[in-house]
């Protein structure tokens, strides 16, 4: 039985929470003299919700979920960390990775002091098998399955993550930045089944809020009310908020911007596929396509000498780049660049 007690970090169980001004008192009132703010009304005098109640609510309802369920943070960068800081022990406590995948799952592990214990992806960059997995993870921490993963694309099954969740007394991590572009459904479905498990989402990549920096972890209440614990205060700012209620109220646009990149995606790979140096392109449920290049080097330093910047992964993943899907015209001028260097 998954037990939060054992995994949570002593110091974070005991310690008591900051109390901020705006926990304190949540009414209403007409005069607020009780933060230390500038009284004089700018729209950004006052301190935000250090909750973020209503953008939560609106996520609830659209997640079908309950606002206990939802942490917010600045990305989900801030959720992999305050995971760390929650629920491993440093210096006993252990981040299993699937690698190639994001690097920031092992950055968080290295500035909280807890080993990583990596099992890299098999054939077509899927999970090892439960057999092999099963016998490195019998220890506490946090287990990162990123789905669709970062840089391969491609998706884990509810299955294997039910398997493996089961078999771990630790914290599965599914990191769904990536969900809104593949077809398969989010392990948000899964939070209600499986106790010791969290799913990461973000406002960064399908709704286009990366500067905002909007990322959200779905869990439990007891999960969630930790990440609440011990954040910072007033981690999220009112613009960052304001911005992501909007696109929440105009999600319709978003969705259409979502199938073209999607489309966009498919037509990328026909004409990708075409040229003599690419030689192969992984499938991908995510807004980037995994290319194989007869040379990835030699073509990812001649794309930034006509100013197009893609990511070089080939020392995760032998002559790959990782491209990002682009508009139409950047899309085009990438293809021509790339028919003209192999002319
Ligand atoms: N998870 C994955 C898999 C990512 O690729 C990224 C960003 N590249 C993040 C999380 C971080 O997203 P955010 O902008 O919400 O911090």
């Amino acid at each position: 039985m998954f037990d939060l007690q054992k995994i949570t970090r002593k110091n974070i169980q005991i310690m008591k929470a900051y109390s901020s001004a705006r926990d304190e008192f949540k009414g209403q009132a007409d005069i607020w003299l009780d933060a230390n703010e500038n009284p004089n009304e700018t729209d950004l005098n006052r301190y935000p919700d250090p909750l973020q109640l209503s953008l939560k609510k609106i996520i609830a309802e659209q997640k079908n979920l309950s606002v206990d369920q939802i942490f917010i943070g600045n990305g989900s960068d801030e959720a992999i960390d305050l995971l760390f800081r929650a629920f491993c022990e440093p210096g006993q406590s252990k981040a299993i990775l699937f690698p190639p995948t994001y690097g920031m799952y092992e950055v968080s592990a290295a500035i909280n002091n807890v080993e990583v214990v990596k099992l890299p992806l098999v054939e077509r960059f899927e999970l090892p098998e439960l057999k092999t997995i099963k016998e490195s993870i019998n220890c506490n921490g946090l287990l990162f399955i990123c789905s669709p993963n970062n840089p391969t694309g491609n998706c884990t099954g509810f299955e294997k993550i039910r398997e493996i969740a089961n078999s771990f007394d630790g914290l599965v991590i599914v990191d769904e930045a990536y969900i809104d572009f593949s077809e398969s459904e989010s392990a948000i479905a899964l939070i209600q089944t499986i106790p010791n498990l969290a799913v990461l989402q973000t406002f960064s990549k399908a709704f286009g809020l990366a500067g905002a920096r909007v990322g959200m972890a779905f869990a439990n209440p007891e999960i969630i009310a930790v990440l609440n614990k011990i954040k910072p205060p007033y981690n999220m700012n009112t613009l960052s908020i304001k911005a992501a209620t909007s696109v929440l109220s105009s999600k319709k646009d978003f969705e259409s911007q979502i199938e073209l990149i999607k489309s966009e995606r498919d037509r990328m790979r026909t004409e990708l596929s075409k040229l003599k140096n690419v030689v192969q392109i992984f499938p991908s449920e995510a807004n980037f396509l995994l290319t194989e290049f007869t040379s990835a080097d030699e073509i990812f330093q001649e794309l930034l000498k006509k100013g197009i910047v893609v990511r070089n992964r080939s020392s995760q993943i032998k002559n790959c780049l990782r491209i990002s899907i682009g508009t139409q015209a950047e899309n085009n001028q990438l293809i021509t660049t790339l028919n003209n260097l192999q002319s």
